[in-house]
């Protein structure tokens, strides 16, 4: 079985005191109301990591960072590293977000860096992937995305593609209300799922959980999640409302 993930990225939103409101919502609301078998994964600032920690406790909430960089230490000022995350108590890590792509040049190569950093200091990567809108309209977007799991997750060893789980997120859906069909997704998931297998064997692919993002919300999930291949979410804009965050959470 494998296991079902709602992750919210906050992206840079909410002060302190928002943030403390909505995460406390959130744990309560998953708590009275989510009975099912899916984990919560909230990723807020790093700012509020550690704060967070103790809020996100038993088996269903976890603490997730947005970035990593791809040392363990040294002179990058602003910068944060997977042992620092690890130190306190973050258990999954956003890695190669379109937006980190976009606007902060982050290449396949240095992503398959940030994920071994992630992996051997025992944190579980989420690794993005997607195809810009204008790929999808004239090129090979499935070979596209393919190739940035080629790139920056086939040197792993199966034992370690294990602790992966990744997030297909079409570009063109990312906060903008176009949300992929659910057959788009599921042609995605399938295809994605194919490629691990052929790589990595069929049971790691079997068992990996790939999530679905881009403007995933309270109206649309249900329909997203009940796709086979796809395993829950990765939800921005959706996860900064509880409500509608907890719609989602349930619709896995
Ligand atoms: P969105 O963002 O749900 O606001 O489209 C998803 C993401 O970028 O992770």
């Amino acid at each position: 079985m494998r296991k079902k993930i709602v992750a919210g990225n906050w992206k840079m939103n909410k002060t302190a005191d928002e943030g403390l409101a909505l995460v406390s919502e959130v744990v309560n609301m998953v708590s009275a109301e989510v009975t099912a078998p899916v984990t919560v994964v909230v990723c807020p600032p790093a700012l509020y990591l550690t704060t967070f920690k103790s809020y996100l406790t038993g088996d269903k909430l976890a603490l997730g960072a947005q970035n990593c960089h791809e040392k363990a230490a040294g002179a990058y000022t602003g910068e944060i590293s997977a042992p620092m995350l690890k130190s306190v108590g973050v258990q999954y890590v956003i890695l190669g977000h379109s937006e980190r792509r976009q606007y902060f040049g982050e290449t396949n190569a240095q992503l398959a860096e940030k994920v071994n950093i992630a992996l051997e200091n025992g944190l579980i990567p989420i690794f993005c992937c997607g195809e810009s809108r204008e790929m999808r309209e004239t090129g090979d977007y499935v070979g596209f995305v393919k190739n940035q799991l080629t790139e920056s997750l086939f040197h792993l060893s199966a034992e370690q593609m294990a602790n992966v789980v990744i997030a297909y997120e079409p570009i063109w859906a990312i906060g903008t209300g176009l949300t992929a069909s659910s057959a788009q997704a599921q042609d995605m998931h399938f295809a994605l799922r194919q490629h691990l297998a052929g790589q990595f064997g069929d049971e790691v692919a079997q068992n990996t959980s790939i999530l679905y993002g881009g403007s995933a919300n309270a109206q649309n999930a249900q329909e997203l999640f009940g796709q086979p291949d796809v395993d829950g979410g990765l939800i921005g804009g959706a996860s900064l409302k509880s409500r509608d965050f907890l719609t989602v959470v349930k619709a896995a």
